[in-house]
């Protein structure tokens, strides 16, 4: 999607050569007007996909979700990075390692919410080891739903997690991929 990757180019900030900061419109302070291009964006990519419900995770997969699913009309779930026990076993959970932090953290979705007739579209901001998307699929499989399509905004394709998904079948679509990137040079695939 152009106009994303001429605002990367514009507003994006490259960190220690692995993270790429796009906080000022993406993921902290937001451009609704763009986020809302993003959704309908993603509607054109999978508008045949009978899309019934759209995954994403907290907390900067939710804006860009919600925003997605204004022009699918589907309700957005997200799931949550637990802080509490899955007492009464009414919780989905997956183990997820964190790109940004480094370390395990469970994400846990409420049984209620994803059921075994859902064809799931699942949102996020960036794909870098595609561990926070692993922890996703992994939810939609314990639930039987569906996976009918992963659309990502920012993919950074040197981290391979994009390309093994897309060999293990999935229909992933990333507005732009980041192929390289040093500060004050990001080049795109
Ligand atoms: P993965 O699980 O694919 O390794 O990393 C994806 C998750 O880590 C995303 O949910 C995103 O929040 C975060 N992330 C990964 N790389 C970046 C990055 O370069 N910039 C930002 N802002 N977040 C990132």
């Amino acid at each position: 999607m152009e106009k994303l990757k001429q605002r990367i180019l514009k507003d994006g900030q490259v960190r220690n050569g692995e993270v790429l900061k796009v906080d000022s419109f993406l993921n902290h302070q937001m451009d609704i007007d763009l986020l809302d291009e993003i959704g309908a964006e993603f509607q054109r990519l999978f508008q045949d996909e009978n899309i019934t419900k759209i995954l994403t995770i907290e907390a900067s997969g939710i804006a860009i979700a919600c925003m997605t699913a204004r022009h699918f009309h589907v309700p957005v779930v997200f799931a949550k990075k637990a802080k509490s026990l899955n007492l009464d076993g009414e919780l989905y959970t997956s183990k997820v390692h964190s790109f940004t932090y480094d370390r395990d953290y469970d994400i846990t979705v409420s049984k209620k919410f994803i059921q075994s007739d859902d064809r799931i579209l699942i949102i996020d901001d960036f794909m870098a080891n595609g561990k926070a998307m692993d922890g996703l699929i992994d939810i939609c499989h314990q639930a039987h739903a569906q996976v009918a399509g992963i659309g990502i905004c920012i993919e950074k394709g040197f981290q391979g997690g994009g390309d093994r998904l897309r060999k293990e079948g999935y229909r992933l679509e990333s507005l732009a991929i980041v192929e390289s990137m040093e500060p004050g040079h990001i080049v795109f695939r």
